[in-house]
């Protein structure tokens, strides 16, 4: 399986050695046509707008494109970058996740902290850095963990995204849930062009 990290910016290489020591083939994406050669995506930390400047409009259309069919990972920043509104300030999403997220919600004295939430129903770590909160999920998002009353890690299909940073904990739990959503769709791919052919 080959696991694009997006490159352009943020923490993008704790997410190559987490996916890299889960087996997974890495391909760090600085250009969109590497797009191309992937199975699934993630989407890192960082800041979101910066990332949207780096994309300019080009970028932002293949990676729309992208998202759109083919399984992604985004989180903290890239969380923000695959929701369809974006709050404090506004700005654009790709639209991946039917879910409102509101940037730096934490204010300035919590702004990072690691707190114990619930993902599938057990406990796990979470790393917040001047994190979104998702304040609205639309129909059919699940959410699939959670801290205190919040939804910090969201999937609607496709579409994966946390508020937090699993790249920066010991447990590998988070990405090993984004492998195998990788791993299905692509047996379903494969299975569907031999009945085609
Ligand atoms: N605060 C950043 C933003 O709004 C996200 C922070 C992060 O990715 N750790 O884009």
């Amino acid at each position: 399986m080959k696991i694009g990290v997006l490159a352009l910016q943020g923490d993008f290489d704790a997410h190559r050695r987490r996916l890299e020591e889960l087996g997974a083939e890495v391909v760090l994406v600085k250009k969109p046509e590497q797009l191309n050669e992937i199975d699934g995506l993630v989407i890192p930390g960082g800041e979101s707008g910066t990332f949207l400047k780096l994309l300019g409009e080009d970028g932002f259309a293949k990676l729309k494109d992208f998202v759109r069919a083919k399984p992604t990972f985004g989180t903290c920043a890239g969380c923000i970058l695959l929701a369809t509104e974006v709050e404090n300030p506004k700005q654009a999403g790709l639209g991946a996740l039917d879910i409102t997220v509101r940037r730096n919600a934490y204010g300035r004295q919590i702004d990072s902290s690691i707190r114990e939430g619930r993902f599938l129903n057990d406990p796990i770590e979470m790393v917040f850095i001047r994190a979104p909160k998702i304040e609205r999920t639309g129909l059919g998002v699940e959410v699939i963990a959670t801290e205190g009353q919040d939804p910090v890690l969201v999937r609607k299909g496709n579409t994966l995204a946390a508020t937090f940073h699993p790249e920066l904990s010991d447990d590998r739990r988070i990405h090993q849930y984004f492998l195998e959503l990788v791993a299905e769709r692509k047996a379903e791919t494969v299975a569907g062009d031999c009945q085609d052919n």
